[in-house]
C-alpha cells in the first residue's frame, strides 16, 4: 500500500493542532511533519516537536537552497514545510501536514496525490472562544486572525474533504475515516 501525504488546514484556532496530535497518537502509521518557523515558541512548545524554531537568516538560506516544499508568511513570521523531512518520512509512513490554506494548495500542485482536508469551526463565535481560551495571542493578534477568516474559508473549495470540529473525538474519527478510505482506494 502506498504512503499518502495528507494536509489539514483551516482557520487559526479551529483545532488543527489538537486534531493532528490526537490523530497521530492514535494512528502510529501517520507521522506528523514538523514545519520550520521564525516565530517565537509558545510556553508549552518544544523545538523539533511542534516546530523547528529557526532565525530569519536560516529560513532565507533554506529558501535559497530549495529546502521547502512550500512556505508562506503569516502574521509577520515565516512558516515552511521542510522538503527532505517529508520525503524521508513518506518512505515509511503516511505523513500529515498541518499548514495554512495557501500551503495546502501549493503542496497539491507539487504532489498531485496529496489529500487535502479542511477543518471548519462549528460557528464563528466558537472559533473566537477557542482563540481566546488558548491564551497564546493578544486581543490584537486574535483580531488579525479573525480578519483572515473569510479569506481562508473561501479556499475550502480547493480541498478534497471538509470536517467540522465541533466534538473533538467525532472530528478525529472523521479524519481517520478519510485516511482509511484513501488508503483502501
Ligand atoms: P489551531 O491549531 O487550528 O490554531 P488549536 O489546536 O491550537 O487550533 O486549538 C485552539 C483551541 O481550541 C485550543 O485551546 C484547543 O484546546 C481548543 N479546541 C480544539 N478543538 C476543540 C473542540 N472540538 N472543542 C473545544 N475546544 C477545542
Ligand atoms: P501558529 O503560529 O498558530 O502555530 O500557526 C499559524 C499558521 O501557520 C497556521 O495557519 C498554521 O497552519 C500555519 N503553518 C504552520 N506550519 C506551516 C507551514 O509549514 N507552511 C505553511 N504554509 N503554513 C504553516
Amino acid at each position: 500500500m502506498r504512503n499518502i501525504l495528507f494536509v489539514i488546514s483551516g482557520p487559526s484556532g479551529v483545532g488543527k493542532g489538537t486534531i493532528a496530535k490526537l490523530l497521530t497518537e492514535r494512528n502510529k502509521n501517520v507521522a506528523l511533519s514538523v514545519s520550520c518557523t521564525t516565530r517565537k515558541p509558545r510556553e508549552n512548545e518544544i523545538d523539533g516537536v511542534h516546530y523547528f524554531f529557526i532565525s530569519r537568516e536560516d529560513f532565507k538560506e533554506k529558501i535559497e537552497k530549495d529546502g521547502f516544499l512550500e512556505y508562506s508568511e503569516h502574521f509577520g513570521n515565516f512558516y515552511g514545510t521542510p522538503k527532505e523531512f517529508v520525503e524521508n518520512k513518506l518512505l515509511t509512513n503516511d505523513v500529515l501536514l498541518e499548514i495554512d490554506v495557501n500551503g495546502g494548495i501549493a503542496v497539491k500542485e507539487k504532489f498531485e496525490k496529496a489529500i487535502l482536508i479542511f477543518i471548519l469551526p462549528p460557528s464563528i463565535e466558537e472559533l473566537k472562544n477557542r482563540l481566546k481560551s488558548r491564551h497564546s495571542e493578544t486581543d490584537e493578534q486574535i483580531a488579525i486572525r479573525i480578519d483572515r477568516l473569510k479569506y481562508e474559508l473561501e479556499k475550502e473549495k480547493f480541498y478534497d474533504y471538509s470536517v467540522v470540529n465541533d466534538d473533538l473525538n467525532t472530528a478525529v474519527s472523521e479524519v481517520e475515516e478519510i485516511i482509511e478510505k484513501e488508503k483502501n482506494k
